[in-house]
């Protein structure tokens, strides 16, 4: 790694016109013209490459979660653009046609009978009783998601049935929310701009778990990826990322279960002797081609 750094970016959904609470979404338009801006200026790199000298700063573009527009969207803005990407999958997606439980939530609150000023959570062993309405969408997705983050994702999951039960709604993300199928994932490995890596099998916020629970967690989804891909995953990034989401149970899990990197969501760039299995990255928003270039400026590079 040179010594003003390598700048590894983080992107999670590339679409466009869709609902987008939790502020994931890059549309097409805009992650264009994001790979535009680093192809002038930086080198494109993979995750695999970050420590060799570069004579331009180094910037990785990466993709968390496993949604299908990776597959769709970014790949093909990525291939014509010649921009490597690695996208980090949920392994658990795969398998399961439920979709990723903040995207339930999402269509469960927006679902809420107008007469229902309230949720009941289940958490744990007791109930949370919630108000709801008040502030808007925005603010109860976030009042319900402090409860429900820390929680195994299959408590997590059951709480929303229960609530989808009493309010008698849907709770099924949107169909511009669909996951990565194998076949897309398949898809996705095959082309040669593309790393797959590992982020966990459901999403699990690790720092809340067991040593055990956190093992498995990590090696389970590097496992199920790679059968899936044939091909080794020697890359992962920690759900959620930022501080208390790992800790140093999480990096020896992931350490000892053969990945060669993690990265995590504080902020900063990678610089020489930095601990590879912290890597920093700066999470990218929804920016036009202008306000992109500041903040590239703003990071610190060339
Ligand atoms: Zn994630």
């Amino acid at each position: 790694m040179r010594r003003n750094g390598t700048l590894i970016l983080c992107y999670h959904r590339v679409v466009e016109g869709v609902e987008d609470p939790f502020y994931l979404c890059v549309s097409p338009g805009n992650f264009a013209a994001h790979l535009e801006e680093i192809s002038r200026a930086r080198e494109p790199s993979a995750l695999a490459d970050i420590s060799a000298p570069s004579r331009r700063p180094r910037v990785v573009v990466t993709l968390d979660d496993g949604y299908r527009d990776n597959l769709t969207n970014a790949l093909p803005i990525a291939e014509s653009k010649g921009v490597p990407i690695t996208v980090f999958v949920t392994s658990g997606v795969l398998r399961n046609h439920k979709g990723l439980w903040w995207d339930r939530l999402g269509t469960l609150l927006r679902s809420r009978p107008p007469n229902v000023r309230e949720i009941d959570l289940p958490v744990g062993s007791r109930t949370v009783r919630l108000p709801l309405g008040s502030s808007g969408i925005r603010a109860d997705l976030d009042s319900v998601r402090r409860y429900l983050l820390p929680l195994r994702v299959t408590e997590i999951e059951q709480a929303l049935d229960v609530v989808a039960e009493q309010w008698q709604v849907g709770s099924a993300p949107p169909p511009d929310a669909r996951t990565l199928n194998p076949e897309d994932l398949r898809q996705l490995a095959a082309s040669d701009i593309v790393t797959i890596g590992a982020h966990t099998v459901d999403h699990v916020r690790l720092g809340d778990r067991s040593a055990r629970e956190q093992q498995d967690a990590v090696t389970g989804s590097k496992g199920e990826l790679e059968r899936s891909i044939g091909q080794a995953v020697s890359h992962f990034a920690y759900p959620f990322g930022g501080r208390g989401d790992f800790d140093d149970r999480s990096v020896d899990a992931v350490r000892s279960a053969g990945f060669d990197t993690a990265c995590t969501t504080l902020p900063g760039t990678a610089r020489s002797g930095e601990d590879p299995y912290r890597l920093p990255r700066r999470l990218v928003m929804d920016w036009g081609r202008l306000r992109f270039r500041a903040q590239l400026q703003r990071w610190k590079l060339g």
